[in-house]
């Protein structure tokens, strides 16, 4: 009997030991996948103006001794995945920087609550991760043990960029994307990610999502077990740091903080956002003290606006490039250090226990 896709799909990986050894050990693990991404990044780049492989490797090798400097180990991780996976560092480092005009139309939708108002008092941060539908296929849960930082638990493209995850020491990533009109050259939106989850509390945590010297940000949502939640949102150039003041937060894909609304590149391309910032704040609410597991399947699950709506499918009237999807949904119970997945969009799958 064929399996349905949330069974057949999600690939977990994991390693440990130095960061160029768990590198290496991913990039086995994960050949296949890397190549896939490879392959799309060479034609995405080729269709980028100004831009080839070459260029994109000499543009990006400027940003490297700066994020060498800041993640050390990441970049560490990411020559043995190179070597794992027998694709060269120079593409590799490439496939994690930012370039201009790189994946507008995306977006993701975040939750964050703290233990005042869940039902057994659980810090909860959870994540609609909302992208190309084929990026479906390039996923992973990845079990990460380095032997100097603590362990962590992520989502990670091709088993080794994380995107969201949960450490052993009780810090969790998650966040969305943004599109700031300062972008310039700089170190990867994608670096602080990794660096958070190597942190062991949020004063250092806080400090690795924002790096000076970075050409982009997400909003990287930063929380701890004591329920500490903030929304760091940043462009290349400034953040500002929005706290949970009331003990939980939505965020979308368009900047809340006044002070950042200059940075918003083109705010008539954040309807999708607008609808899911106000739909999630809605439902929200109405769960205030009685969240638990469920309230998140409920609501991550919603499709109020569809097809771009909290749980997003993609629109057939869009050019494949163009189409976005929620490829899995996330809930890290940070209490209890447990990271549930769910594969595929919520409003079909089913959430996976994972310990950290
Ligand atoms: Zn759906």
């Amino acid at each position: 009997m064929p399996k349905k896709s949330s069974e057949r799909g999600l690939r977990e990986v994991a390693a440990s030991g130095s960061h160029h050894q768990i590198g290496v050990t991913i990039g086995k693990q994960c050949r296949d996948m890397a190549i896939r991404m490879e392959k799309r990044f060479k034609t995405a780049i080729s269709a980028t103006p100004g831009f080839n492989l070459q260029k994109a490797i000499t543009y990006s090798r400027k940003s490297l001794p700066l994020s060498r400097k800041f993640a050390p180990g990441f970049i560490e991780e990411l020559e043995g995945y190179a070597e794992g996976t027998g694709i060269d560092f120079g593409t590799i480092y490439a496939m994690t920087c930012d370039f201009p005009e790189g994946g507008r139309g995306k977006g993701c939708t975040d939750i964050a609550v703290n233990a005042e108002w869940t039902k057994d008092d659980v810090v909860f941060a959870a994540h609609n991760e909302d992208v190309a539908p084929y990026s479906i296929s390039e996923i992973t849960v990845a079990r990460i043990r380095p032997k100097d930082e603590p362990g962590y638990i992520g989502m990670n493209y091709g088993g080794i960029w994380p995107t969201e995850g949960l450490n052993a020491a009780g810090i969790s990533l998650t966040g969305n994307a943004l599109v700031p009109n300062d972008t310039r050259q700089g170190m990867p939106k994608s670096i602080p990610i990794r660096k958070v989850l190597a942190e062991t509390g949020i004063y250092q945590a806080l400090k690795a999502s924002m790096p000076e010297g970075r050409g982009h940000s997400f909003n990287n949502i930063v929380c701890d077990s004591n329920g500490e939640i903030y929304s760091m949102e940043g462009s290349a150039t400034t953040f500002d740091a929005l706290y949970a003041e009331d003990g939980w937060m939505v965020h979308t894909n368009h900047y809340l903080s006044p002070k950042m609304w200059k940075f918003e590149d083109n705010m008539h391309t954040r309807f999708s956002s607008i609808v899911r910032y106000n739909r999630a704040n809605r439902l929200f609410k109405r769960e205030l003290g009685k969240v638990d597991l469920s309230t998140f399947k409920r609501i991550l699950s919603d499709h109020v606006g569809y097809p771009e709506s909290i749980c997003r499918h993609a629109d057939p009237a869009l050019e494949v490039e163009e189409q976005t999807q929620s490829i899995f949904s996330i809930v890290c119970d940070l209490t209890n250090k447990v990271l549930w997945v769910c594969y595929g969009n919520p409003c079909v799958g089913e959430y996976k226990k994972y310990e950290v």
